[in-house]
């Protein structure tokens, strides 16, 4: 199966598809979950220096006959390491076993403005010297796009957020779209949380499980998302969402379950 990429501002094309690898800490499970991801169609991997597993993902990508150049691949800069954000990429390329990140995100922004853009500087030199392909943001509200977009050279080509049925921020997307910043889904699935009589009832209609009709939801909504799982029938079933599309009906009711509930850390307060 072949899945759709989204144009970016930058050019380059971003899967609307892809493997979190978030709490995956073993190099077989890592192995497996990689190896039936690219049997499943997906060229998207996602995961950050917090997550401790770069090395593992470097190993199962380079023990995997695929090219480097036909699967994307993206880190994040972990808060604790925003003094020296060159330092702490070199060494997830090391650990990643690769040249280049096709996308780098600072994972958190934190309320301090000067200290975000100097690390948003920096991460532009990377791009400069080509060590990173494209560049993006995490967890932000739309006061920290404001100070990136009046000071940056390069504007972020993505923005990875928290996205599910139950937390649906239309004004901070409305915002993104405005700047011409695709969106990207982290914990789409809302951690496995998918135990919710509404949206069982939306996908027995369709023949689809829950997990597909939130996906497809977050796809018509024109977001790439970044499902995890270490299950190969998982792996499977999250892909494949491309061959149905939700009524204009469903994907109101799916966005009328927004109650701003987070999974993750609130960006709005969230420091380091
Ligand atoms: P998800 O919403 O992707 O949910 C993952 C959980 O759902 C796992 O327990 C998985 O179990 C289960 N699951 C997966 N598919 C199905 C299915 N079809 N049916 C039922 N259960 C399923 O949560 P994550 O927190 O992992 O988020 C996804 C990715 O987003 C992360 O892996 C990471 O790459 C990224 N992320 C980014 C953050 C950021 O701040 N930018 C923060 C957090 C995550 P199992 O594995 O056992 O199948």
């Amino acid at each position: 199966m072949t899945i759709p990429c989204l144009d970016l501002r930058d050019g380059r094309s971003l899967p609307m598809l892809g493997l979190g690898v978030y709490k995956i800490t073993e190099q077989h499970r890592m192995d497996q979950s990689v190896s039936w991801a690219l049997e499943a169609g997906y060229r998207l991997f996602d995961t950050a220096q917090m997550y401790g597993n770069e090395a593992l993902l470097g190993n199962s990508l380079s023990s995997c006959s695929i090219d480097r150049g036909s699967y994307f691949l993206t880190g994040k800069l972990e808060p604790s390491n925003s003094a020296d954000p060159v330092t702490a990429l070199k060494k997830s390329l090391d650990a990643l076993k690769t040249d280049y990140l096709d996308l780098f995100l600072i994972h958190w922004p934190g309320q301090q403005q000067e200290r975000l853009i100097w690390v948003w500087q920096q991460l532009e030199e990377l791009h400069g010297q080509g060590l990173i392909r494209s560049l993006g943001l995490s967890n932000c509200t739309e006061k920290h796009l404001h100070w990136i977009m009046d000071s940056c050279s390069i504007a972020p080509a993505v923005h990875q957020v928290e996205h599910s049925p139950l937390l649906h921020e239309t004004d901070l997307y409305s915002l993104c779209r405005e700047y011409d910043i695709r969106l990207q889904a982290w914990a789409p699935l809302m951690r496995g949380n998918l135990d919710n009589p509404a949206i069982a009832e939306i996908a027995r209609r369709y023949g689809k499980t829950s997990a597909q009709v939130i996906l497809r939801w977050n796809i018509q909504h024109g977001f790439s998302a970044v499902p995890k799982s270490v299950h190969r029938e998982r792996i499977f079933e999250n892909a494949n969402i491309f061959d149905f599309r939700l009524s204009r009906d469903d994907m109101a009711a799916l966005d009328g379950m927004h109650i701003g509930k987070r999974t993750g850390k609130d960006p709005y307060s969230y420091d380091y």
